[in-house]
């Protein structure tokens, strides 16, 4: 077997006409073999293709789907995937059931290099960047287990890695991923989350594509951001939010601001005010996210404590939603299960 095959999955459509034809098959092949990988199916069992091309497919590429090397099903519903990769990385996958469809939070990158403190994802660092098709495969492989007709509607890239870091493969996996003979996912149920790498959001901002861009704010005082992000010592927040209002204008999507609730660190009055300022008046939501589980020194806060900064965001007139905490029994937060088996390795 030929050990240089490349993953169909990293293929646009267009990309695969090209191969097929430099190949000598027929190009309308292509839109075939799409169709297929969107169910992540073997190549043998690909029935409307000649035994001959199966083969030569076989030589040359692999389908290029990840093993699933646990599954963890949570008494919500909430399910974790530990994906392994063809070079035995691994990834974590999340399937969430909300009201409006399931919705899978995938990796973008092998380890994080961003450092966020309060993250597991980031401890060890970047391994490496994960291609298109490798992104491509953490959705269609769990689309494929939950089997027909119940089918994942939403994306979101939350889970690890900083996606404008990984850019060319990751814009190339949002078009794979809207394209109709993928899983045709709207833009509009696909949410990017970034720490706010400035020069890439205004770059994004030219790509023409309308989704929800998700600023990982956690703290609007710069000093104490710092402590917690490293990002903030290489893009200015307020240069951040106004790459995102960049965005936002171009596209006529929402601002969205993510803001991680860690005990005694980012609920207090002086939070709430800075808050307000940055946002200075620009129609932004906030999602906040209770801590889930501990990681170094920040751990969760308590009800309590939450409705009471609630509170305060409310009549500063800023408008927010709770992020239901999905999956604690699981290991649930962002890189936990990654980072146990690392460990146990
Ligand atoms: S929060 Fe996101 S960007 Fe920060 S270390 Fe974790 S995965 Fe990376």
């Amino acid at each position: 077997m030929n050990e240089n095959r490349i993953s169909l999955l990293d293929l646009t459509e267009e990309e695969l006409k090209q191969e097929l034809i430099s190949m000598g098959e027929k190009p309308f092949r292509a839109k075939q073999i799409m169709l297929w990988l969107s169910m992540c199916v073997p190549f043998d069992e690909m029935s409307n293709l000649p035994k001959a091309l199966r083969e030569k497919l076989k030589e040359r590429y692999t389908e290029g789907y990840p093993e699933v090397e646990t599954e963890l099903i949570s008494r919500d519903g909430t399910r974790k995937y530990l994906l392994k990769l063809s070079d035995g990385s691994l990834i974590e996958t999340v399937l969430m059931d909300y009201s409006y469809g399931k919705t899978i939070c995938i990796s973008t990158q092998v380890g994080c290099p961003m450092g966020c403190a309060f993250c597991a994802s980031g401890i060890g660092g970047l391994k490496r960047q994960l291609s298109s098709g490798e992104m491509l495969g953490e959705v269609l492989k769990v689309n494929s287990i939950l089997g027909e007709g119940r089918n994942i509607r939403n994306i979101v890239l939350m889970g690890t890695g900083e996606p404008l870091l990984n850019y060319e493969n990751v814009v190339k996996f949002l078009r794979c991923i809207h394209a109709e003979n993928s899983l045709g996912i709207a833009y509009r149920n696909i949410s990017l989350s970034t720490c706010g790498i400035e020069p890439a959001i205004r770059r994004f901002t030219e790509e023409g594509i309308p989704l929800t861009l998700c600023l990982s704010l956690h703290s609007a005082i710069p000093e104490k951001r710092r402590k917690i992000m490293p990002v903030e010592e290489r893009w200015s927040l307020t240069d951040s939010v106004k790459a995102m209002s960049a965005y936002m204008e171009k596209t006529g999507r929402r601002f969205i601001l993510e803001y991680i609730l860690l005990k005694d660190f980012n609920m207090g009055k002086e939070d709430a005010d800075a808050l307000k300022e940055l946002l200075n008046g620009e129609t932004a939501h906030i999602n906040l996210i209770p801590m889930n589980g501990d990681t170094g020194p920040y751990s969760a806060p308590s009800e309590e404590e939450i409705s009471r900064f609630e509170k305060m965001l409310e009549i500063r007139g800023l408008s927010f939603t709770r992020r239901r905490s999905l999956g604690q029994d699981i290991e649930g937060a962002c890189g936990q299960l990654r980072a146990k088996y690392i460990i146990e390795d």
